[in-house]
């Protein structure tokens, strides 16, 4: 199977971060810290974050990325998804680990680390998406913990972090005649927690997309602006710290755009019933009887 070597180099510099990520996250660390030398340390190695390192902590699952003057830390005891996303030319991996600072979250982050490992050991052409579904909830469930039903998976294309399909957490009748196949990839991120199983949209992540490059009538000057940012990051979730004061004068300007549905904001993704998140993710290619991961996740957390 001929796998591009952007792509490769992509998976490459990704596992290489998340080490640093490993060795960096403490209790009482800033997150803004974190983040920035995770995002700088990408790109010395030649890459670009496809989306703004994410720092989801405890209940929150995902989408949380530090603010332009962020001072929160790691707390103490906490569970912390840190997801990480490299582009080489566009072509994109997307990984994430859990560090925990409690050994009685040991299994709940052991949970969504088999569920990985028992997702990529199945994939390969020709499996129903649903089959993904099926065997990351086992693994997860019978640990006494929930896959949270309503994150996905997703398959990746040049450019494009969630290219249509997604790849379900829990048996999904709905995809039982979606299949994967020989050269598509995906991202496999399973999620457990001893919550409900259920995130709801939260606070602000500060993080954004450009979802419309449609004219501003009433200014040239946001017009331009959008433009840019279309140029700089494509179809790419951005952070703000990484725009203010460089394609944008100040964060009212970038909420503007927000009002007027050229730019996405996301929120941040908070288990329904408060209950702590673990997180693990690899990229995947499809080959013809096996999956081949890009950034080897699993090897960074032993177990
Ligand atoms: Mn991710
Ligand atoms: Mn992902």
């Amino acid at each position: 199977m001929q796998i591009p070597e952007d792509l490769r180099k992509a998976g490459h510099i990704n596992n290489e971060a998340l080490k640093l990520a490993l060795s960096i996250v403490e209790e009482g660390v800033e997150l803004l810290d974190i983040a920035e030398r995770i995002e700088n340390f990408i790109i010395s190695r030649g890459g670009f974050p496809a989306f703004p390192v994410n720092i989801s902590i405890n209940e929150v699952a995902a989408h949380y990325s530090p603010c332009i003057d962020d001072n929160k830390k790691i707390p103490p005891g906490s569970v912390v998804k840190i997801d990480v996303g490299v582009h080489v030319n566009g072509y994109i991996s997307d990984a994430a680990i859990t560090i925990f600072f409690n050994r009685k979250w040991k299994n709940l982050v052991y949970s969504a680390w088999s569920a990985l490992k028992a997702a990529i050991s199945i994939a390969h052409d020709g499996l129903p998406l649903s089959d993904i579904g099926k065997a990351v909830s086992r693994e997860i469930t019978s640990r006494g913990f929930r896959p949270i039903e309503n994150l996905t998976g997703h398959k990746i294309e040049r450019y494009n972090l969630h290219a249509g399909k997604s790849v379900p957490n829990v048996p999904s009748i709905e995809f039982r005649f979606l299949r994967m196949k020989t050269g598509e990839i995906y991202a496999i991120e399973p999620f457990s927690t001893n919550g409900i199983g259920y995130v709801n949209s939260g606070g602000s992540s500060h993080i954004y997309r450009v979802v419309s490059t449609r004219r501003l009538k009433k200014s040239k000057e946001l017009s331009h602006i959008l433009l840019e940012l279309w140029n700089t990051y494509k179809g790419l979730p951005f952070s703000e710290r990484w725009v203010i004061g460089k394609i944008i004068d100040k964060k009212e300007t970038l909420e503007l755009l927000v009002r007027e549905k050229r730019v996405h904001h996301y929120s941040m993704l908070i288990e329904d019933k408060r209950g702590f998140v673990a997180q693990f993710e690899d990229t995947i290619v499809v080959g013809e009887s096996d999956s081949i991961p890009l950034v080897n996740t699993l090897e960074i957390i032993e177990f």
